[in-house]
């Protein structure tokens, strides 16, 4: 089943100083300063690897240490679509001589599948939990991994702002005869779909029917002018062999008046 998230098992290849911190052993700040670094360095490349193919919501490394758990990397896309490219495009690729190995994931929001204990600093069972203990991401990183997406995808903003406006339109569509669906029961909540379909479906016809007398509208002012032109031209066409009838006549009388004048 394709869905917006993908895990990818075992990507992050913990340094032995974060195990051992994992662990709750002690370990020095110099050692805890470059394993951070590390993992930054592994956050930021898959990021923007990953946003290359579709807007990146949510990139979340987990912290645990049991065997199914260990450098499992969650991606959460803004979309199937975006997701299966991802997806795609990575099967049978390694990253640091390790094969990708990859699946979907049916988390919707992966930080809703996080132990909410770890985040409190009261999870009892350390790194061998079977939630997810997500790794701390500094905020700022983040920001400015989000801003080099957009600025190098500007696409993704204006797909989201779309979808939103579509949703948006279609909500207000709905709501202007039923404000909302919730409060019905299975049987009303079809019975309505049914009749917006219809409703659709109705609708769908008038428009073609509008459009079709608005061609025809267009058609006949066409034939309309035509006929103009067309009388114009008559006319014109009268009126020349008027005039030249008329300037004959003045002619022959102007002839005549003179023939006359001579006579006389
Ligand atoms: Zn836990």
């Amino acid at each position: 089943m394709i869905s917006q998230t993908i895990m990818f098992k075992h990507l992050y290849q913990n340094p032995p100083a974060a195990i051992a911190f994992a662990e709750g052993s002690k370990v020095s700040d110099e050692d805890l300063k470059e394993a951070l670094k590390h993992f930054e360095k592994f956050y930021e490349e898959i990021f923007i690897e990953l946003s290359n193919y579709g807007e990146l919501k949510e990139l979340c490394v987990v912290d645990n240490l049991g065997d199914h758990l260990i450098g499992n990397v969650y991606a959460r896309f803004n979309d199937e679509v975006s997701a299966s490219k991802a997806f795609n495009a990575l099967a049978g690729k390694y990253y640091h001589s390790n094969l990708v190995e990859e699946e979907y994931c049916p988390i919707v929001k992966i930080k809703d599948a996080r132990c909410r204990k770890f985040e409190e600093g009261t999870c009892q069972r350390g790194a061998f939990c079977n939630f997810l203990h997500l790794k701390e991401v500094n905020r700022s990183l983040i920001k400015s991994l989000k801003d080099e997406m957009y600025e190098n995808h500007p696409e993704y903003k204006k797909n989201r702002i779309n979808n939103f406006n579509k949703m948006k339109q279609r909500n207000h569509e709905h709501s202007s005869s039923d404000s909302s669906l919730d409060r019905y029961d299975n049987y009303t909540r079809k019975k309505i779909i049914k009749r917006w379909n219809e409703d659709f479906q109705v609708e769908k016809k008038i428009e073609e029917k509008k459009k079709k007398m608005a061609q025809a509208k267009i058609d006949l002012a066409i034939i309309e002018q035509k006929l103009r032109n067309k009388k114009k031209y008559d006319e014109d066409e009268k009126n020349k062999n008027y005039r030249n009838i008329k300037r004959e006549e003045i002619y022959e009388d102007s002839d005549e008046t003179i023939s006359k004048g001579d006579l006389k």
